[in-house]
């Protein structure tokens, strides 16, 4: 059905619930045996136990495999494997407050009771009709002691809710839905088959649409030699050096690297292809203020930053100082706040052009989120 076992779509709807700890499931003793590969144990327990001759026995040599320290015990028909959280979610509240409860669906078509003959005998007011599905939930002890007075009267129930109003309790009634079917004919099959290829499209389509409005990352890199006589501009600050970065404009690296990941994450390449240095407009224009048209860009495109995170790699001066002010030049810059930008700094141990304090390069990372 839509590339999954009915049993298997079954038993992954109440492994994904957050309030199922443990799922038991009866099979037939010869199944049980060798069961299939998705009743292994994964994020959650999963027992498998060999069912009985009818129902209830199949039920009660679950519920012996029942963790002891669970509160409430559902139990389900494999034969569902439309359940929902929602259904999940009520069968189990109602369960702990009344003691015991079931999905159930009122009966949308006319009732009519029949004599012996076949004939109608009488109309029975469709407003008090609900049709029994499962999930049904009970406290432990509820079911408990539903089960072991079947056992002991011999009596027999097609679900267990009449177990346990037989046994003097009363089961309060939950909002099933009509897709949460239970697969018993051929023609069942094909409506299943129907609904699972839908819910299939569905998610196909929520993925897509998560495609379209996910989050994007993107990364940037920049270097600059690094020579006497010029000024160490970082994120827009200018700091005290014997030494700064040779290049155009104020040679930033830290604004180039970011800028360069703003534009890496919507796909539109880098800062020289936007703000070339044969273009006469961004001749001593600063890496500040192109960090800021990198980032209109980007929003230009439906994103925002998220966050960025940068590492600037040099042997000297010290950056520690200068980090809160960058952070909030480069926030100002971007157009978000400045704990969403992070700076930190690092040496590179003495080891080549960097270590020897010719060169300062920043790497950069920015996750961007569509507006
Ligand atoms: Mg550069």
């Amino acid at each position: 059905m839509a590339g999954r076992e009915v049993l298997e779509r079954s038993v992954a709807a109440f492994v994904a619930h957050p309030q199922v700890r443990q799922v038991v499931v009866a099979l037939p003793a010869e199944l049980a045996a060798a069961p299939p590969h998705y009743l292994e144990s994964g994020v959650k327990p999963i027992v498998v136990v060999a069912g009985g001759a009818r129902r209830q026995d199949s039920v009660a040599n679950a519920f012996a495999a029942v963790d002891p320290a669970a509160e409430v015990v559902l139990v389900h028909d494999a034969a569902r494997p439309f359940v929902t959280p929602a259904i999940i979610d009520r069968t189990i509240e109602a369960a702990r407050d009344a003691g015991a409860a079931l999905a159930a669906v009122r009966a949308r078509d006319t009732v009519k009771q029949a004599n012996a003959q076949g004939d109608v005998d009488r109309t029975i007011a469709r407003e008090s009709i609900y049709l029994a599905q499962t999930p049904q939930g009970f406290r432990r002890a509820v079911l408990e002691e539903a089960l072991a007075i079947a056992a002991r009267d011999s009596v027999e129930a097609t679900d267990e809710a009449a177990l346990v109003e037989r046994a003097g309790h009363a089961v309060r009634l939950v909002a099933g839905e009509a897709s949460n079917m239970k697969i018993t004919t051929p023609e069942d099959l094909a409506i299943a088959e129907t609904i699972a290829l839908r819910s299939a499209n569905a998610s196909a389509e929520r993925r897509g649409s998560a495609k379209a409005s996910a989050e994007r990352a993107g990364t940037g890199y920049d270097l600059h030699r690094l020579v006497a006589g010029r000024r160490l501009v970082l994120g827009g600050i200018s700091i005290p050096s014997d030494r700064g970065a040779l290049g155009h404009s104020d040679a930033d690296v830290v604004c180039h690297a970011i800028t360069d990941a703003l534009l890496g994450a919507v796909s539109l390449g880098d800062i020289g292809r936007h703000f070339p240095d044969s273009d006469r407009r961004w001749k001593g224009a600063s890496s500040l203020d192109l960090l800021a048209r990198a980032a209109a860009i980007v929003a230009e495109h439906g994103f925002e930053a998220a966050n960025i995170d940068v590492t600037v790699v040099l042997e000297a001066p010290k950056i520690r100082d200068y980090v809160d002010a960058m952070r909030a030049a480069v926030a100002n810059a971007v157009g978000i706040t400045a704990d969403l930008v992070s700076i930190k700094g690092k040496t590179n141990e003495g080891v080549d052009a960097i270590g020897r304090g010719e060169a300062i390069a920043a790497h950069a990372v920015a996750l961007l989120r569509r507006k």
